[in-house]
């Protein structure tokens, strides 16, 4: 192990697969306690080839919490607590591109915010963080999933904006066809502001965008099947598993993409 291995810890956000305590050697499932109430499950903790981790499943043991009940500064504040360096968010997402099919992973890098009513900053006293959003995603880890998935040959997308809706309805074809007329990509309910508050605590954060079937601007004969969007998903949910093997293999601390210094240079 080298030194620089030893100063990652990875987080991971979504419906994780990494509960399974024979995945991970010292395998742990904690309550971490935060000024913002409990996270939205247990966290589990652990190590694999060497890398420690923290995962939390966004929507909770039974995916009861709706996108919009999600605590996210809980489930960031809890990452930050245990010294998580780098979060991975998995996240299912709709296609707004012909182009973008089902079963493709995103590596978005950008995002459009149409979410309304959830807490967007731990600063809200006496220090005021106007953090940048220019660029929401790490680079680095963007491109070790682009690695990763030119090896296991799945079908992905280097780049792609992601317009996150509050949820937890569906979007109308009218705004289906908005988005894509705003140059948006894929559609999803949770990547803010999660990736937003991990930059307020200095954590690199990307995501695994992972697609399930297209959204409603696209005319369908018939349209999918439960049956048919269950089977993309867990098509998806292995490939995001496997991809998140091969970043823990190849994860090191790196300082040029900015993301552990930026909430530095914001504060007013
Ligand atoms: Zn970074």
């Amino acid at each position: 192990m080298t030194e620089n291995i030893r100063k990652i810890k990875l987080g991971i956000i979504g419906g994780t697969g990494f509960e399974d305590a024979d995945l991970l050697s010292n395998y742990e499932k904690k309550k971490v306690h935060t000024p913002y109430g409990a996270t939205s499950d247990l966290v589990v903790t652990g190590t694999i080839d060497g890398v420690d981790l923290a995962a939390i499943s966004r929507h909770g043991e039974s995916h009861t919490l709706i996108p919009g009940n999600v605590n996210f500064r809980a489930n960031i504040w809890a990452m930050k607590d245990l010294g998580v360096t780098h979060i991975i968010g998995t996240t299912a997402c709709g296609s707004l591109r012909e182009d973008i099919k089902p079963g493709d992973l995103v590596f978005v890098d950008q995002f459009i915010d149409r979410s309304y009513k959830r807490e967007q900053t731990f600063y809200e006293g006496t220090l005021t963080c106007h953090i940048t959003m220019a660029e929401p995603f790490c680079f680095n880890l963007r491109k070790l999933f682009m690695n990763g998935a030119k090896k296991m040959k799945v079908p992905f997308h280097e780049k792609g904006t992601m317009v996150s809706i509050e949820g937890p309805r569906f979007s109308t074809k009218a705004e289906s066809h908005l988005f894509r007329q705003w140059g948006c990509d894929v559609v999803n309910m949770t990547i803010v502001p999660e990736c937003i508050l991990a930059r307020e605590v200095g954590i690199h954060y990307a995501s695994i965008a992972m697609v399930t079937d297209y959204d409603c601007w696209k005319e369908r004969d018939g349209g999918l099947s439960v049956d048919e969007i269950m089977a993309t998903i867990e098509k998806n949910t292995s490939s995001g598993e496997k991809l998140i093997f091969d970043v823990l293999k190849h994860i090191k601390s790196w300082d040029d993409c900015g993301c552990d210094v930026a909430y530095q240079y914001a504060m007013l």
